[in-house]
């Protein structure tokens, strides 16, 4: 798998649907864009191909830049990941790798189109990187950070007052590039939440007009910050529904579970039913470790919590859940004071 590289916008980038973006391109594409001050800002899009809001905003950010007859005030680098799932609305296609999973090394076709992309885009350096996904469940908007580094939190807090600090799962996008620049990961709701185009396109233009990402985070900035600390997964094969409804279903999560995330849910708080207790969910932590038995419990069929946490990215969509993971625990999380060269 190669990128396709381009040193000016592509014929359609501008107004082309994500539905259509085979189209415009044919897969995985860096564009790379020259304005008045460099190193690059590297901006990453459609990762996952079901999440059109980061593309949307670059394309408004693009247009808007081009309307006004203006320069770009910093050099682009667009990555668009995925535009052949986006054009079948699928996270990645059934053959393919999740592309948010690839940036570590590996064998894989994908594997080895991420590091042709960072060959591509590290050779003079990068300004910061970004790299915008939507959530496949209800979530406020919020930031990721890889590692606790104070120009990653700054560049974060600028998008959200709401940060999670994560280092699991491995593979990720921001997370390779934080050894190189300032990264983050920005969550702009749902694909279709009306104030996700308007907010990741205000933190864009504002990114891109920078001079410099502030180094110090203020406590005064009031940032609510969340360690992810594991990951629920269900049996490969086992059938999942929402409802208290067996019939048919080996795991059920209470309706509209989504809607607790970024929520304290109390220890023993109910999460769903199971049918069959011959299988169970797994929960894993930063280690890659199995700890279902410190947050789980089952009482009859019913599913409940041995401990309060703060869940985050549970969606309702079953094929989601099987992809990637019913969601996420998180406990709040103290920054540490930051001193002002760091
Ligand atoms: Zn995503």
């Amino acid at each position: 798998m190669e990128v396709n590289v381009y040193d000016r916008v592509p014929e359609g980038f501008l107004e082309t649907g994500f539905r259509d973006f085979e189209r415009v391109l044919s897969g995985p594409s860096l564009i790379r864009l020259t304005g008045r001050a460099n190193p690059p800002l590297l901006l990453a899009t459609l990762l996952h191909g079901n999440e059109p809001t980061g593309l949307m905003a670059v394309q408004k950010l693009l247009r808007s830049y081009r309307d006004e007859g203006e320069t770009l005030p910093r050099s682009l680098h667009i990555f668009v990941g995925n535009p052949r799932a986006a054009t079948r609305n699928l996270r990645h296609l059934p053959d393919q790798d999740d592309f948010n999973r690839i940036w570590d090394g590996g064998e894989g076709p994908e594997h080895q189109m991420a590091e042709e992309l960072k060959r591509l885009v590290l050779g003079r350096g990068l300004f910061a990187s970004i790299d915008i996904h939507n959530t496949s469940g209800e979530n406020p908007h919020y930031g990721c950070v890889n590692r606790i580094d104070s120009q990653c939190i700054q560049l974060a807090s600028l998008f959200s007052r709401k940060l999670i600090y994560f280092t699991r799962p491995k593979g990720v996008f921001s997370s390779a590039l934080a050894e190189y620049c300032p990264s983050v990961t920005i969550e702009s709701g749902l694909p279709n939440d009306p104030y996700g185009l308007p907010h990741v396109y205000s933190f864009l233009r504002r990114v891109v007009s920078l001079d410099a990402i502030p180094r110090r985070a203020r406590e005064e900035d009031g940032l609510e910050v969340f360690h992810s600390i594991a990951s629920i997964q269900v049996p490969g094969e086992s059938r999942i529904g929402f409802g208290e409804q067996m019939d048919g279903f080996d795991f059920c999560f209470i309706d509209h579970i989504d809607k607790k995330n970024f929520s304290e849910m109390p220890a023993n708080a109910l999460l769903g039913w199971r049918r069959n207790p011959a299988l169970g969910l797994r929960v894993i932590d930063e280690n890659g470790r199995d700890v279902a038995e410190d947050f789980l419990a089952y009482q009859g069929s019913e599913i409940r919590l041995k401990r309060s946490v703060v869940p985050s990215m549970f969606t309702v969509d079953a094929r989601i859940v099987h992809q990637d993971c019913l969601g996420y625990f998180m406990e709040r999380y103290e920054l540490p004071p930051f001193s002002p060269s760091g």
